[in-house]
């Protein structure tokens, strides 16, 4: 009996050229659908933002939604992509219950935006950052579908459930549809590039504001390609898609994870079928689910429904020239005026901390205490919790006030950490939380005076030295008032008090 041994991960980017390929939809956020007037708001009673239309009843007709189609062009702009000057709706036909037209209204061989690219950056194994530039094959314009929900079993999922309940509400949400050429040459880095692409995609959009590109509820939804070939092979291999990927992080280990199952199948002789998967979440690893339809399973033809669409030329250029500004741009100004280094600048963005030095840093503080803070503290905090950075607890808002205080020398480096705390504790704003722990540093004169003058009382023989001009023994008297105080004095203003009080000077 031989022993099937399976390759590890370096051992498969050393023999395989892995080429992945992304699909995201994003369900827009305009107010109402894409072909009626119903609303869109997440979280309805089901079947309460329905018509006729999205119902799909006999003898409707859809009329396109101008803000989706707007939405969808800026994106494919801030994509690089061309805008057709003409293209139409295509009928994409095939049965499923949460579907009640029995076709899907989408874009097929002529869609919206074509060929562009994303550039995104990708730590590389020596530890230099590496821009790999992403091809966008298309995007384009579709409805969303409903929702089947299973009902009666343990899992919800359809095996052993009793019944199945559609909602219809999602039904006709406008979905916009990016599709990534394959992306061959990325080695290991395989995972943490379409990681990458998916976050630096979510930003966009959210930077463009049309959708609120939402993975834990669906707003922004990814299917991984991922094939394998010999390395030096000139075809790409057979690619399967992996469905039901519903976080960044899920999505890296998605492309791993199939990375090493095609390997293993490879390696025993076998070869991989084109197929539909699906990641599980809590195993990391992907399932089988049902085999790929072909376009031609489809029946594609032209929406008869729709009038073709033709975007003015300058509506477009005056989309064009209002793009806002995008994130890699907007974090590449963000890091010149904080005066980072690439590196430095890398730490924060993994961190997560861009938008919260950002906004400290608008509250008032510089650039170096926002960073000393969120990345210090509130980042050990965060990691120790298990939460992310922007829920530990304190606002960017606080984090200037506190850096104030310290400013103002009302608090010491070590008494903010306490107070610090105390704000994630949810004890209030800096100033209350010092207020109603009794934190502010001691600065009235006469208390510290007689601080010190009890530590030189108690401390005679170090008290000479000091007068003999042994500056140095000081240290040992401001650790005595410091003790006495609690820490409540500010270091610096104790030495030199004593220092005068023993007339000698610094
Ligand atoms: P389908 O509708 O069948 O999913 P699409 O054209 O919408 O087809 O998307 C296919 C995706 O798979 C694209 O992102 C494409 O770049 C990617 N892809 C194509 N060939 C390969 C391959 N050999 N390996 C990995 N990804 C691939
Ligand atoms: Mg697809
Ligand atoms: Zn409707």
């Amino acid at each position: 009996m031989s022993t099937i041994v399976l390759p590890s991960y370096d051992e498969v980017v050393e023999r395989y050229e892995p080429v992945i390929g992304l699909e995201t939809h994003v369900e827009l956020g305009t107010n109402t659908k894409m072909f009626c007037g119903c609303p869109t708001d997440f979280g309805g009673e089901p079947n309460t933002r329905v018509c006729p239309v999205c119902l799909g009843l006999p003898g409707t007709l859809p009329v396109a939604n101008r803000a989706a189609i707007e939405a969808t062009i800026r994106i494919g702009l801030a994509l690089n992509c061309s805008i057709a000057g003409w293209c139409r709706f295509a009928r994409k036909n095939y049965f499923y219950p949460d579907m009640p037209k029995n076709f899907q209204i989408s874009q097929y061989d002529e869609p919206l935006c074509v060929d562009g690219f994303l550039d995104v950056e990708v730590v590389g194994e020596s530890g230099e950052t590496e821009l790999v530039r992403i091809g966008i094959e298309r995007v384009h314009l579709e409805e969303d579908t409903g929702k089947t929900l299973h009902v009666g079993g343990a899992t919800g999922r359809i095996h052993g459930a009793t019944e199945s309940l559609v909602d219809y509400n999602r039904a006709g949400i406008p979905l916009v549809e990016i599709v990534t050429k394959p992306v061959p040459g990325t080695g290991a880095l395989a995972p943490a590039v379409a990681r990458a692409y998916v976050t630096e995609l979510r930003d966009v959009l959210r930077s463009l504001g049309v959708s609120d590109v939402r993975m834990e509820e669906g707003s922004l939804r990814c299917d991984v390609n991922t094939s394998l070939s010999p390395v030096g092979a000139t075809e790409w291999g057979t690619r399967t898609e992996t469905k039901n990927v519903n976080s960044l992080r899920s999505v890296e280990r998605a492309v791993r994870s199939e990375m090493l199952r095609q390997a293993a199948v490879l390696y025993g002789g076998g070869h991989i079928i084109q197929e539909t998967r699906h990641f599980q979440e809590d195993t990391g690893d992907t399932r089988p689910g049902r085999s790929k339809e072909t376009a031609t399973d489809y029946r594609y033809f032209p929406e008869p429904d729709l009038v073709p669409l033709a975007p003015d030329p300058a509506w477009v250029a005056e989309l064009k020239a209002g793009l806002p500004e995008l994130p890699r741009d907007h974090r590449r100004r963000l890091q010149e005026q904080w005066g980072l280094s690439d590196l430095d600048m890398q730490s924060v963005l993994n961190a997560g901390a861009v938008e919260l030095i950002e906004r400290t840093v608008a509250a008032g503080a510089t650039p170096a205490a926002a960073r000393k803070w969120w990345l210090g503290e509130l980042s050990r905090r965060a990691n120790e919790t298990g939460v992310e950075l922007a829920a530990v607890g304190a606002t960017p808002e606080q984090v200037a006030a506190l850096q104030r205080l310290v400013d103002e020398g009302k608090l010491n480096d070590k008494l903010a950490r306490v107070v610090l705390e105390g704000v994630v504790a949810g004890e209030g704003d800096p100033a209350e939380v010092m207020a109603a722990r009794g934190l502010e540093v001691v600065s009235d004169t006469g208390a510290l005076t007689a601080a010190v003058d009890e530590a030189i009382a108690a401390n005679p023989a170090i008290a000479d030295k000091i007068r003999d001009g042994k500056v140095a023994a000081a240290g040992a008297l401001v650790g005595a008032v410091m003790k006495s105080t609690r820490g409540q004095a500010d270091a610096k203003a104790v030495r030199e008090l004593i220092l005068a009080r023993l007339g000698v000077t610094g």
